[in-house]
């Protein structure tokens, strides 16, 4: 029965209201879809923030706002900012990791995305890491190719990480890595092999969510990831009412496996977190 974290992806930088109007685009409706997710049983939230016109932003007040959000009405809740890239000055994406998030996303090189290609040029990647180090925010490698963990591994020999990143395998995105067993068969093997210590989760993006998470409990994953972020809909027909109901399938995906869900005390355990203080601005 060991436990898994939930990690729930709340509005990532695609979704818009109009393909789901359940999606939480200013800080006061992030708040409150994070805290339905956080009672149906989420350990973390991986947060971007949107301008006004659902843009995607950088602008620290708002991650600001989200996290002071979080911390006062989800105690314990792990808050993981993404220094993601899509629509944003490559500048800009570390500008808000001074306010200390317990985490962060780090992407460890670069990819097709379906319409862009998502840049991560190794200086943009040693800086990211660098603040995050210095700001003792752990990282979430985000792996969209195989030699995106050869990335993650530079960056230990480098000092810039410790042995024991939490790793996320990201499938089915467009031109990038698809929803495939044998392929997560064969990325946890490299992880296994050259970052034995390693936490891991998957995610399965659109249609593949829930059948990418079944794979990883199958494999006995850290974490599970679900969210908005990756999926809005329920089924084909149906979109997801919320955050929350995207939390509910997992934890009943997680029982099914013959597991729980993690405490936020336990999530931090895992991750490696207990240290530290929730959410610590
Ligand atoms: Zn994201």
């Amino acid at each position: 029965m060991n436990p898994v974290v939930i990690a729930v992806a709340i509005t990532g930088s695609v979704p818009r209201k109009k393909d789901n109007p359940a999606v939480p685009i200013t800080p006061s409706e992030q708040i409150e879809s994070t805290h339905e997710a956080y009672e149906a049983g989420a350990s973390l939230v991986h947060i971007h923030v949107r301008n006004d016109d659902e843009s995607a932003s950088s602008d620290p007040e708002r991650f600001a706002a989200v996290q002071a959000g979080i911390v006062k009405y989800c105690p314990g809740m792990i808050v993981q900012f993404s220094t993601g890239g899509r629509g944003r000055d490559p500048g800009q994406r570390g500008s808000s990791l001074y306010l200390k998030p317990d985490m962060a996303s780090l992407s460890t090189g670069s990819v097709n995305f379906p319409t862009i290609v998502y840049e991560n040029h190794a200086v943009l990647v040693r800086d990211l890491a660098g603040k995050m180090c210095d700001n003792g925010i752990r990282p979430e490698i985000e792996i969209f190719d195989l030699s995106h963990l050869h990335g993650a591994r530079r960056l230990v020999e480098a000092g810039l990480m410790d042995d024991h990143p939490h790793v996320q395998f990201v499938m089915g995105v467009e031109n990038a890595l698809p929803a495939d067993e044998h392929l997560l068969d064969l990325l946890l093997g490299e992880l296994r092999r050259i970052l034995p210590k390693a936490t891991w989760t998957a995610a399965g993006i659109g249609r593949f969510q829930a059948q990418v998470m079944q794979w990883a409990l199958q494999r006995k994953a850290d974490a599970v990831r679900t969210g908005l972020e990756d999926n809005i809909r329920v089924t084909k027909e149906r979109l997801a009412r919320n955050n929350a109901e995207l939390v509910e399938i997992a934890v009943d995906m997680i029982m099914r496996h013959g597991r729980r869900v993690a405490t936020c005390d336990e999530a931090r355990a895992i991750l490696s977190l207990s240290n530290k203080k929730w959410g610590a601005a």
